[in-house]
């Protein structure tokens, strides 16, 4: 009789169910299962702490289509790894947390690190359930996995217990799960593609809002398709950029205030109608917008904004609809019209307008000659994770992106801290490919020792910080009488050092005119580094010409 430990059924059914990628942080009563999922073959990347290791695993799971794995220990580190859970849950990003339980027959008695930890998961999970045999483990490896991924994404949860964990069965009890296909790719009512067709058609303003759920969906062929097919200007949502490449003639992201505030008709594809493209409302949006809404989640239609036409199903499958109407009855948008004129006299007013900061090569330097050298340097492969305020906020729109799915930042939750273990995903699961991961120094120290976890993989993690000392902005010294003001870090703070505790490259720049050595030694190493960038700590974004704007 051969037996089996309940680590290592667990192991074979998430290698099964397609997990090629678990991050986390060992310790009681988890370590037999990091060893398990090592010799299933799965990539075990041993994190530093467990909010970076659920960050890593749900971009793992965006990235490659699939949930991957986030391993934590009980009580403390599945709280931690909630921080994950609650912004997979706003992402709508598949991962399955895995979290170490204390020991069943220890229940209720103040065991170590004791806590109700599918409770706590609850309220950010899709699916969170306690692993209680042996025999249901691959159970409920496949229940979690499906709802993981099918439908809208999202986090689950499994508990297990110190002692299902340890425990060994015959290895002829335990049974198989069928394995997880790919989702389903429903496809939108035929009568609902003729009338957004129709309405397009009867639009002066069009305009296509591409966002992040088109990048899931792997879309990027259909919809570039149909914006080459149709001609109509197209904005990028933030991860939604590179579903159609940021370089396009037909892109607006140059002009986004001024493209959703006279838009007549939008085709909303894949992205919600949430704070990043504030509510569809009036001033940013045109009452009388009519919106096309394209979704697989039909509770979304209609969120805030009525849609006229509803596209309920999935992004592929529905641009590829759209695209066969078209191929059957072609049309495009009018070549010259009064729309066009007006977003390409905007763009060129917003450029103008930054021309000068981008030009500016005074010490310290502005964001605007920052990104001027950063977006010079990137290459179009490059896969750029951005975060902080005004770093992300300016970096968006100064960061070209060319490919799908090669931007991570904030998201829909906001989150600081993604940063770093975001970083360590992109590169795991693209090798060969260059991350460059560019922070304020605020976001950098949320997750700044993961620089331990970049140096011991040895990932192509280059992180640039844009240091303006603090948040939204510091001070060049600190006050000599009275408390350090609550927005502001230590002004002499030097964060490329973290780089030189562990063997990375490190680099320090004051003088813009020393910038661009500094990206290219630092590209040189074809290792991890840190480029630390001294900004004024007044710098700030371009005056943007509503008070609304900033909100
Ligand atoms: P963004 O931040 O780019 O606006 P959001 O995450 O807010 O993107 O919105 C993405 C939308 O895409 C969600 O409403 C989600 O239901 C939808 N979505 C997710 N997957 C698909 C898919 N395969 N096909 C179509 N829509 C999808
Ligand atoms: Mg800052």
């Amino acid at each position: 009789m051969a037996e089996i430990s309940g680590a290592r059924i667990l192991a074979r059914n998430l290698e099964q169910q397609g997990v090629e990628y678990v991050f986390g942080i060992v310790g009681f009563p988890v370590v037999p299962v990091a060893y398990a999922l090592q010799k299933e073959g799965i990539t075990f990347i041993g994190m530093r702490n467990e909010q970076s290791a659920s960050y890593a695993a749900q971009a793992a799971g965006y990235l490659t289509g699939r949930p991957q794995g986030c391993l934590v220990v009980s009580g403390p580190g599945v709280i931690h790894a909630l921080a994950g859970l609650a912004n997979a849950k706003e992402n709508l990003w598949p991962m399955i947390l895995i979290g170490g339980a204390s020991p069943t027959d220890q229940n209720g008695m103040g065991a170590f690190q004791e806590e109700d930890q599918v409770a706590a998961a609850k309220m950010w999970c899709k699916y969170a359930h306690r692993v209680e045999s042996h025999d249901r483990i691959p159970y409920y490896v496949e229940q979690a996995i499906r709802t993981s991924l099918f439908g809208r994404p999202g986090p689950v949860y499994l508990d297990m217990p110190a002692d299902i964990i340890d425990g060994r069965v015959d290895e002829e009890t335990i049974g198989t799960a069928p394995t997880v296909g790919e989702p389903p790719r429903t496809h939108a009512e035929p009568d609902s593609v003729r009338k957004a067709i129709a309405a397009l058609k009867g639009a002066e303003k069009p305009l296509a809002i591409v966002g992040k759920g088109m990048a899931w969906s792997r879309a990027e062929d259909e919809v570039r398709q149909f914006i080459d097919r149709t001609q109509v200007p197209f904005l990028a949502s933030p991860m939604g950029k590179g579903v159609v490449p940021d370089d396009h003639p037909l892109s607006v992201g140059a002009a986004r205030s001024h493209a959703l505030q006279e838009a007549d008709v939008i085709l909303l594809a894949g992205a919600r109608l949430n704070w990043i493209m504030h509510f569809g409302a009036k001033p940013r949006f045109n009452p009388n917008v009519k919106v096309l809404q394209l979704d697989s989640y039909p509770e979304q239609i209609g969120h805030n904004v009525p849609a006229e036409v509803a596209l309920v199903g999935d992004g592929k499958a529905i641009m590829g609809q759209l695209n066969a109407e078209l191929a059957d009855d072609p049309w495009r948008y009018e070549a010259e019209t009064a729309w066009r004129t007006s977003i390409a006299e905007k763009i060129a007013a917003n450029e103008e307008a930054v021309a000068g900061m981008k030009a500016d090569e005074s010490a310290p330097m502005n964001y605007y000659r920052a990104f001027r050298d950063i977006a010079d340097w990137l290459k179009p492969d490059d896969l750029i994770v951005g975060e902080g305020a005004n770093t992300m906020d300016i970096g968006r729109t100064q960061m070209p992106n060319i490919e799908p799915r090669h931007r991570l930042d904030a998201g829909s939750y906001g989150t600081m801290g993604i940063g770093l273990g975001f970083a360590v995903a992109a590169a795991v699961c693209n090798p060969g490919k260059r991350v460059v991961s560019v922070q304020g120094d605020s976001a950098f120290g949320f997750s700044g020792m993961e620089m331990e976890t970049i140096c011991r993989h040895q990932l192509p993690v280059i992180v640039v910080i844009l240091n303006n000392n603090g948040i939204g902005g510091g001070v060049a010294e600190l006050p000599e009488d009275g408390p350090p003001p609550p927005s502001v870090y230590l002004p002499t703070a030097r964060y490329e050092k973290i780089a030189e505790a562990f063997g990375a490259g490190s680099f320090h720049v004051e003088d813009p005119a020393d910038l661009r050595a500094a990206l290219d030694n630092a590209a040189a190493l074809e290792g991890p580094a840190i480029v630390h960038v001294r900004l004024d700590p007044k710098a700030g974004r371009k005056p943007q010409v509503h008070g609304w704007l900033t909100r």
